[in-house]
């Protein structure tokens, strides 16, 4: 007889604690010129990464089970799905629902969420046959790509690590050849156990918050095969410094005052690499200009992660809009209700490019579903592009609301606070809770914090120049040239 086993398999995951604890593992942070202790003695960090913590534990929930984790029946346990990699269109888009999680986790303010760094090891592992062709430049060490990126993978999703990536070299005179900058990262010394690499990458989000650098050169013109490296390291290894920029967020705030930026931030670093040993098995190429002109083809799904975010962030724009008109009682009012229509014609475009890309996905050489590059890198062009116009519009809706905000100890006050309660009442609503809604949009496109994260919208993954550059070289448009040519008579 045929019975149905009730056995849950066992879960392989980590609690929001054994992630924090994780980071307890003597990195080096500056943050203002200070080496911190650890890095939970920055209170922007640290509240960062209690956010982060939240979504480690929302694994075990019921309601966040389905998207953040899989059964993964190579090893017959429930695993972190930031480490999946997609081979059906089904997986695909139980991949993007995790997308969807984690931007409404952090209302689309973390470009790196922890689903965003394993989507590049999981880029490279989409293209093994190519890396498994390739060889080491360098005699003295000669790792196996293939089998190091496999490793990787498995390592990543049994320990349900974070990573960042940085692939963007620190900013310098841009005037001289990319290849030759003195800020390269290069390899100094191979041996063969692993090799010594001393540079910099520039800009590594969230890198402070996570447990490995996942690194790489950009293709520059002339790269010497010293600097052509994919690998990756623990944060805490020896000669790795991270140096964080200016934090942005209001850690502390009383979340009426700061609903959103109470919670922290994603910062950025500038990873210094000097002489950081990098181990063998840790490196996934070693001299092969070709593997390094594979950004565009292995960050596929960090681009899709990009423009799926953009997608939530901007229907949830759509939603903080609607409420703004419920708030002022705005919503009869004709111009109005077209400024809300021109946010959903945003909303409703960015969901059209993601699942157009997803639709037109197709198979890697490695069977992992890849969606459609030129239909994201249009999305993500229009989606930058109109990006300024739609923050614009949102502050326009607000008015004065959007400065005119007092904070919760002054609607407390015994001297002021009744007067603000009597004067200041919106439509249907307290003073107290249209100021609020307020407080959240001013967190969410107008604060210091916001400006960060417009300034990251902009060019995190190429500005609109690049992306132009890729369109022009990526999207085959031989069929349309044949029937103008046709139609032409030419
Ligand atoms: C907040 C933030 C977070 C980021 N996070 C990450 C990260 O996690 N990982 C990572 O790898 N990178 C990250 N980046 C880096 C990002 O990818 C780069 O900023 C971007 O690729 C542009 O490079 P650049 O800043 O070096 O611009 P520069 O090379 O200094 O150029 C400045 C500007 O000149 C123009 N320009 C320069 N060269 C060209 C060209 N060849 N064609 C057309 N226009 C050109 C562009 O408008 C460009 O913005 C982040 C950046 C920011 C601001």
């Amino acid at each position: 007889m045929n019975e149905m086993s009730t056995t849950m398999p066992e879960k392989q995951l980590r609690t929001g604690a054994e992630y924090k604890a994780s980071l307890k593992d003597g990195r080096k942070v500056w943050l203002d010129g200070e080496l911190l202790g650890d890095v939970f003695e920055a209170p922007h960090l640290a509240a960062g990464i209690d956010t982060l913590a939240e979504m480690f534990d929302d694994q075990f929930t019921e309601e966040h089970a389905e998207a953040t984790t899989y059964y993964e029946p190579k090893v017959g346990k429930i695993v972190t799905r930031s480490w999946q990699a997609p081979m059906s269109p089904e997986e695909l888009v139980a991949r993007r629902k995790m997308i969807e999680y984690t931007s409404k986790k952090t209302a689309g303010t973390y470009g790196r969420p922890p689903d965003l760094g394993p989507s590049i090891a999981m880029g490279l592992w989409a293209f093994l046959p190519t890396f498994k062709s390739r060889k080491s430049a360098f005699d003295d060490c000669q790792p196996d790509f293939a089998e190091n990126i496999e490793r990787y993978m498995e390592h990543g999703r049994l320990n349900n690590i974070t990573c960042a990536e940085s692939l963007t070299g620190p900013q310098n005179d841009r005037s001289q050849p990319l290849a030759q900058a003195a800020s390269l990262l290069r390899v100094k010394k191979a041996t063969k156990d692993g090799v010594y690499i001393s540079g910099a990458k520039s800009v590594g989000s969230i890198a402070a918050q996570t447990n490995e650098l996942f690194f790489t050169n950009l293709a520059y013109e002339g790269t010497p095969p010293e600097s052509c490296i994919w690998g990756s390291v623990p944060m805490a290894t020896e000669g790795l410094m991270l140096v964080s920029r200016e934090c942005l967020s209001n850690p502390g705030a009383d979340p009426f005052d700061h609903p959103l930026n109470h919670k922290g931030e994603e910062a950025d670093q500038l990873c210094i690499f000097d002489n950081v040993f990098v181990p063998k098995e840790r490196i996934f190429n070693l001299g092969d200009p070709e593997l390094v002109t594979m950004y565009g083809k292995t960050c596929n799904w960090a681009h899709w992660h990009i423009l799926t975010r953009l997608m939530v962030k901007a229907e949830l724009f759509v939603g903080t809009a609607q409420l703004v008109l419920d708030v002022l009682g705005t919503g009869k009012i004709g111009p109005v209700q077209q400024l809300v229509a021109d946010l959903i014609q945003y909303a409703q475009t960015l969901r059209a490019f993601v699942l157009a890309a997803e639709a037109q996905a197709k198979p890697t050489e490695n069977g992992v579903m890849a969606p459609d590059i030129p239909l994201l890198t249009a999305g993500r062009m229009y989606s930058i592009q109109h990006y300024p116009t739609v923050i614009h519009t949102l502050q326009e809706l607000c008015g004065q609301g959007l400065v005119m905000r007092f904070g919760r100890k002054a609607f407390l006050s015994p001297d002021i606070g009744h007067h603000l309660q009597e004067l200041l009442p919106g439509h249907g609503v307290s003073g107290m809770e249209k100021e609020r809604v307020m407080n959240f949009i001013w967190d969410l496109t107008t604060s210091s914090h916001a400006g960060r994260v417009a300034l990251f919208e902009n060019v995190n993954a190429g500005a609109a120049p690049m992306l132009r550059t890729r369109l022009f070289n990526e999207y085959d448009r031989s069929e349309h040239v044949k029937l103008a040519r046709k139609l032409a008579g030419v």
